[in-house]
């Protein structure tokens, strides 16, 4: 039976919350760790990571993040699988509810429930996922070798995206929205320059074409002329961004316009004493595994020195938070 009084609660498991277990566990606050519906986070969605340091001939995504869990575990982190439905911030020990009905009861918070893709809400959308529709090039761009694709958005994330996957396709197309891309100049020019890209600009994605059960290609309408028309390919890939997974926060703590975790300074610290966050929750810039685990060790850090009482910044809200 799990204890329900915690010192610390991490609230996910991508880089932040496993980093920040690692840290928690070896300052001895034994956390208690919830594991939502994606163990590992987006990483697990990936395969091999080139770009973590200390790992120069790359390492598996999942690989990383199993080795990071059981780094916890040997330090005294425990995990319970659930998913959280309702946090009580209003004073202290915190509230968090489970599953909706094992509620636990923690001294203090570490929020780590990460980013997750956007989707475009079309038609066959939702339906044909990871069925010629995907939101992870590098999960899913092996099966589409020698075939037409699309990728849909114009940012990093996109043109980032559509590189990768001429290594597989036979063509990618880039489809966005408007006439000039968001994507740092850096991408549009390695794009540019990649003679498997081309380009549809100005276009609004209407619906997944759908032939004898099988994505076809995307039905667009041309912004400037307002005709319809089908892109063909045999694979979608929607990279529009990312949605941050603090809805279960409702109203509880400060978030950006977009719901994104305001952090105060440089630090982890919310505008609720004793909460703090980390990872792709309160960063939509960064955005790596790095910068992830980097801020989970920050968050359990600052977790320490607030059980202390010792903590050196001063965290109340009217100190501001970042926007
Ligand atoms: P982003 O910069 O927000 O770009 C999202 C793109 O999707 C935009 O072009 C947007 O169009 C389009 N879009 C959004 N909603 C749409 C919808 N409903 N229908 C059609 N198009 C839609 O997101 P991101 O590309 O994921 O990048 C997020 C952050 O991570 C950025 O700061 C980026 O620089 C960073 N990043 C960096 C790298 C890198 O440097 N290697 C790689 C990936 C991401 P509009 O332009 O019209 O708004």
């Amino acid at each position: 039976m799990m204890e329900k009084k915690q010192k610390v609660m991490i609230l996910g498991t991508g880089p932040a919350g496993l980093t920040a277990a690692i840290y928690a566990s070896r300052a001895n606050l034994n956390p208690l760790v919830v594991e939502g519906n994606e163990p590992g986070g987006q990483l697990t969605l990936t395969t091999e990571v080139e770009n973590f340091p200390g790992f120069p001939d790359g390492v598996m995504g999942p690989e990383l993040m199993d080795n990071m869990r059981k780094q916890a575990e040997k330090f005294g982190a425990t995990f319970v699988s659930g998913w959280v439905t309702d946090v009580d911030t209003s004073k202290r020990p915190f509230r968090v509810t489970v599953d909706e009905s094992d509620v636990y009861e923690a001294d203090a918070l570490i929020i780590s429930t990460g980013a997750s893709a956007k989707l475009l809400g079309i038609e066959n959308e939702s339906d044909m996922m990871g069925r010629g529709v995907s939101t992870c090039a590098t999960c899913d761009g092996f099966f589409y070798r020698q075939k037409p694709i699309l990728v849909v958005g114009g940012g990093d994330s996109a043109l980032e995206e559509a590189t990768f996957l001429t290594k597989f396709a036979s063509e990618v197309t880039i489809v966005h929205r408007r006439d000039t891309l968001r994507a740092s100049k850096v991408m549009q020019d390695r794009a540019h320059a990649n003679d498997k890209i081309r380009f549809v600009m100005n276009v609004t994605p209407l619906a997944v074409a759908m032939e004898d059960g099988k994505v076809a290609g995307l039905e667009v309408k041309d912004n400037a002329s307002g005709e319809t028309r089908v892109l063909p390919a045999d694979g979608i890939f929607v990279a529009i961004g990312h949605n941050p997974n603090t809805a279960f926060l409702k109203g509880q703590l400060e978030l950006d316009e977009v719901g994104y975790i305001k952090t105060v300074g440089s630090t982890s610290a919310t505008s609720v004493d004793g909460v703090f966050a980390c990872g792709d929750v309160m960063d939509s810039h960064y955005r790596q595994a790095i910068t992830a685990a980097g801020s989970g060790c920050k968050a359990a850090m600052d977790v320490e020195k607030f059980l202390e009482g010792s903590a050196t910044h001063d965290w109340s809200v009217s100190s501001g938070a970042k926007a």
